[in-house]
């Protein structure tokens, strides 16, 4: 059978609600949204949930939700219905029926009685042997007569196809022609009764009847393909065209998994990546644009995107590179945008109490944090300084250098000094004031003079308790003086 290039294009895709949404899930979201985009096409977003012992509707909820969250929006799906509706398996039981007895009537499936300890033991036979194990065929030929007494006597069967000995090929988008040798595939079960059809099954109709024209998914479901145009095949339909995108792996090539990272889409949402920075950086697994930019919008890359440019290997996720991505994103965003995203984590963390501290100021401790900011969630640990009554530190944190501690001692104090004294507290005036003296006191205590760190660092760790942190002009300017002034004295006491 030839594949048929439909007119108009029609993709999807079909996640399975058994787990929390993957972002696997979401980077072919995205690949199949851009596809659409570009050749004003649709993008379908169907549910697969014919695993009724698995599938539950809060994992459905939380797809919605995830790719919601991200902004890649569907043309057609179980929300908003579409011209193909029901978008989900469980509510299609009647059109999987007719198609299954179809196949049934034409011989081209067959009920199959053997029992699940028969087939283990012919397949443990078989890996002895050194075989590969597939489906003997030993159902594939009853009588009729013998069908029927079978299923009068409540044998319990399940329903098989019959996969050709042949070779399938085709041609596929990402990977160039693909061969399969069906023949060493076996008969595959593609319902347990005519009310419960499995997914080689479902997928093949339900992308028939939606009229999907393309087919891009995981390189996981790659050894499923040919089971599939085997059943498009028997069952008459057209045969959309496939691309497998290449898999997501680990910086060690391993095939990402749970236990060496997230996974879920929801762990990267509630870290505080930002829904553009994971756009970005999902698009740049396995697609790249020929050039060495690597910041691009959603707008940009329906622009710019091609299937033919996506790789077929391996796509390495490189958290350092989303964190680069992602810092980009939030250096980007305008200020009251960020302290309105960074609220909830500061209220989470218990240290944002209604009321205690101004827009204004939330705002600038924003301001000075973000620079070091990777993800939202950095805001607590960059920040939680500023709303603390009393920072905790080890006071070796207070030496620069190769500074005497009683020098240390002295540059607090002359911080203090010089800051008690100052009229206006504004911080260019608190800069001036501080580095006016700075000189001077490294003349006089005998350290390299333009060496501001002598008199700076160690107030700067009073004031954050910090080794990284906002500049000491910075945090007297959001603190105040009087917070600022009990650090100082606080950091002298300890030495
Ligand atoms: N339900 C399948 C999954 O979640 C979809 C397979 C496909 O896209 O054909 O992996």
């Amino acid at each position: 059978m030839k594949t048929t290039v439909k007119k108009e294009i029609r993709v999807r895709i079909a996640p399975s609600p058994t787990g929390s949404a993957h972002i696997g899930t979401a980077r072919t979201a995205l690949f199949n949204y851009l596809f659409a985009k570009k050749n004003k096409g649709k993008f379908v977003l169907r549910i697969e949930d014919t695993d009724k012992e698995r599938s539950e509707q809060k994992w459905t909820d939380e797809i919605l939700t995830e790719l919601r969250w991200l902004g890649i929006k569907w043309d057609e799906g179980p929300d908003i219905g579409g011209k193909f509706s029901p978008y989900k398996q469980t509510q299609r039981m009647d059109i999987y029926k007719k198609y299954l007895e179809k196949l049934l009537s034409e011989k081209k499936s067959y009920y199959c009685f053997c029992s699940e300890e028969e087939l283990e033991s012919k397949r443990q036979d078989q890996l002895t042997r050194g075989v590969a194990p597939k489906y003997d065929g030993k159902c594939r030929n009853l009588s009729e007569k013998e069908i029927q007494k079978k299923i009068s006597s409540k044998e319990k069967a399940v329903i098989r196809f019959k996969v050709a000995d042949k070779k399938i090929r085709f041609l596929d988008l990402i990977r160039g022609m693909v061969e399969f040798n069906a023949g060493l595939l076996g008969d595959v079960v593609i319902a347990k009764d005519l009310g419960t059809p499995l997914y080689h099954f479902a997928v093949v109709v339900d992308d028939f009847e939606m009229q999907i024209s393309h087919i891009i998914r995981g390189e996981e479901h790659l050894s499923n393909t040919p089971r599939q145009i085997l059943l498009q095949e028997a069952l008459g339909f057209y045969q959309p065209v496939y691309a497998h995108l290449p898999l997501m792996l680990n910086m060690d090539k391993s095939k990402m998994s749970k236990r060496q990272g997230d996974v879920a889409i929801s762990d990267y949402h509630k870290n505080g990546y930002l829904p553009e920075a994971l756009i970005n950086f999902m698009a740049l697994l396995g697609w790249n644009p020929g050039t060495e930019k690597e910041i691009f919008s959603l707008a940009k890359l329906v622009k710019e995107f091609s299937i033919e440019k996506v790789q077929k290997a391996g796509a390495i996720f490189n958290v350092q590179r989303l964190d680069f991505i992602n810092g980009f994103y939030i250096r980007e965003k305008p200020i009251e945008k960020l302290t309105e995203l960074c609220i909830p984590y500061l209220k989470e963390a218990g240290l944002l109490i209604a009321g205690q501290i101004s827009e204004n100021k939330l705002e600038k401790i924003i301001e000075v944090s973000k620079t070091r900011m990777k993800k939202l969630f950095d805001i607590v640990e960059l920040s939680g300084f500023f709303f603390v009554d009393k920072v905790a530190y080890d006071k070796n944190l207070l030496k620069w250098d190769d500074m005497k501690d009683g020098d240390i001692k002295d540059a607090l104090l002359l911080c203090d000094k010089t800051l008690s004294e100052l009229k206006d507290w504004e911080i260019k005036k608190i800069e001036w004031a501080l580095m006016g003296v700075a000189g001077e006191f490294n003349r006089q205590k005998g350290y390299p003079e333009k060496n501001r760190g002598f008199l700076l660092w160690p107030m700067r760790v009073a004031l954050s308790g910090k080794q990284f942190s906002p500049s000491p002009f910075e945090i007297s300017d959001i603190l105040g003086r009087e917070k600022t002034l009990k650090r100082i004295r606080g950091a002298v006491e300890k030495l």
